[in-house]
């Protein structure tokens, strides 16, 4: 054999594990290295671990709305440690899994960061050996973006230590408007925390809907989030005991945390990309064609480390793609449409295919359907919070492009929908299925009133 392997992944999250499982049992010989713990961020300290935080935030709303279904609720409490710890038992258990399905698999892992060499070469470089591959997969991912040169920047966390925090906050400062940041202020508000949300645009979500965007604003701050817009950080030092923030209003905020969530950066730096003659976009993402591969033949690249849709189902597809294309002779081109995504914020999101906006850039004529309720499960017990859903088609098919849900299991509701969007479904198809009652659900299939469709008599 030419090399020591036939394929060598770096990164040993969703998609690298993915790839590296499909690979070795269609008969290639392929190691993988992970520089941190098997699983990945999704595993380790993204989906699944916010998830269980997310459920563990719902009990408080569930407490409040008691009363009004008849229950008398004691005095509850939360404790932190309980909860962070069983998370991390599941995070320990799940990476356990990943960790014995490769090996099962016949991958051999090097628990240990790589770097590419050459076109065909990866070292490690704890033990500093040297591997030869006939393809290098890069599956590492991306990690929280920072505002390097903020002062004080060294007392703000990401995503990645939220997980781990020895004590709940008092009060948090989430620094972001973007998903992992009312995820987050679900997550801490839900807790007991005093949340505030600063964030440098004026709206909230940028690349949702605009009616979802506007929504969500009333509901987090409905939620008792505090958000403040159009502001920046400009310093973080220590006070008596407490981080005081300067924002660039002048305004000076005393918090016990500051979590950076203003994006991800693809993981390339230092990598050795740009020594093989990988091309790399602005960001720092591999740039690869509808197969994954890069501009030097023998490397590939999956998932967030591409930036081309950073979630961990696309990462998953793309892996299994690659792996079929190569070693199953199966060519398969990675289809990243109508993809369904979720905020677990309060109220969670549910969203797929064109907003309302992407959908005018591209179709002559839009019909949009659209409602606002409060929800049945919120009449007893007093909590206002309203539910949006918000339905996209082409005026001239009938053809739905997005469905767009902000309100309870939203998420829920769109994997579904998003199935009927992919199959390219119409409006009048849509409608024919019977509501089901009584459900929030089925609010979807009764939005037959246009509400504004510019350029045809709605
Ligand atoms: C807080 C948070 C919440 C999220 N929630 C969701 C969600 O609800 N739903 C969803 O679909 N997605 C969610 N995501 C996104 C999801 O986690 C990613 O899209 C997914 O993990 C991408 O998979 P990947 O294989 O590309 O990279 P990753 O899972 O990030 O794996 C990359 C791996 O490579 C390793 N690595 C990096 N460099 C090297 C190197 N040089 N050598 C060896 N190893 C290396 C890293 O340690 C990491 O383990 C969330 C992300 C975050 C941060």
């Amino acid at each position: 054999m030419k090399y020591d392997y036939d394929l060598f992944v770096i990164g040993a999250g969703s998609g690298g594990v993915r790839a590296a499982r499909i690979s070795s049992l269609a008969g290639a010989k392929v190691a993988i290295a992970e520089e941190y713990r098997i699983g990945g961020t999704c595993v380790v300290r993204g989906c699944v671990p916010k998830k269980f935080l997310v459920y563990g935030a719902e009990f408080s709303q569930m407490l409040a709305d008691a009363p009004g279904y008849g229950w008398t609720v004691g005095d509850a409490t939360f404790n932190w440690p309980t909860l962070r710890d069983n998370v991390q038992k599941e995070v320990t258990r799940l990476s356990g899994i990943y960790a014995t399905n490769i090996a099962k698999a016949g991958v051999t892992t090097f628990e240990e960061r790589a770097e590419v060499v050459d076109a065909h070469t990866v070292r490690l470089t704890k033990s500093g050996s040297e591997l030869t591959a006939e393809r290098i997969l890069i599956a590492t991912g991306g990690r929280p973006y920072l505002p390097e040169g903020l002062p004080g920047l060294e007392l703000g966390i990401t995503s990645n230590e939220a997980f781990l925090l020895d004590k709940l906050p008092e009060r948090a400062l989430i620094v972001g408007g973007g998903y992992v940041a009312l995820e987050f202020a679900n997550i801490f508000h839900g807790l007991g925390s005093k949340v505030r949300i600063l964030h440098r645009g004026d709206k909230l979500l940028r690349g949702f809907d605009d009616d979802l965007r506007a929504h969500m604003h009333i509901e987090v701050e409905r939620s008792g989030v505090a958000l403040t817009m159009k502001a920046t950080l400009t310093k973080l030092e220590m006070s008596g005991g407490a981080i005081r923030a300067t924002l660039s209003t002048g305004e000076k905020v005393d918090t016990d945390v500051v979590l950076f969530a203003i994006g991800r950066d693809p993981c390339t730096a230092g990598l050795g990309l740009e020594r093989a003659g990988v091309k790399l976009d602005d960001e720092g993402a591999v740039i690869v064609d509808e197969f994954s591969r890069s501009c030097v033949p023998s490397i590939y690249a999956i998932g967030d480390v591409t930036n081309r849709m950073n979630l961990t189902p696309v990462a998953i597809r793309d892996g299994h793609a690659f792996a079929n294309t190569i070693y199953n002779n199966l060519p398969t081109p990675v289809d990243h449409s109508f993809v369904p995504s979720a905020v677990f914020g309060r109220p969670p999101i549910g969203s797929v295919g064109l907003t309302e906006s992407d959908a005018r850039r591209s179709f002559d004529l839009v019909d949009i359907y659209r409602t606002s309720f409060r929800p049945m499960r919120n009449m007893l017990s007093g909590n206002q919070e309203r539910t949006l859903m918000k339905i996209v088609a082409d005026g001239s098919s009938g053809k739905l492009l997005g469905v767009h849900i902000a309100g309870e299991d939203a998420p829920e509701m769109i994997q579904l929908a998003a199935v009927a969007v992919k199959a390219g479904v119409t409006k009048k198809q849509w409608d024919s299925t019977m509501a089901l009652h009584p459900t929030a659900a089925e609010e979807l299939v009764l939005m037959r009133e246009k509400v504004a469709s510019p350029g045809s008599p709605a």
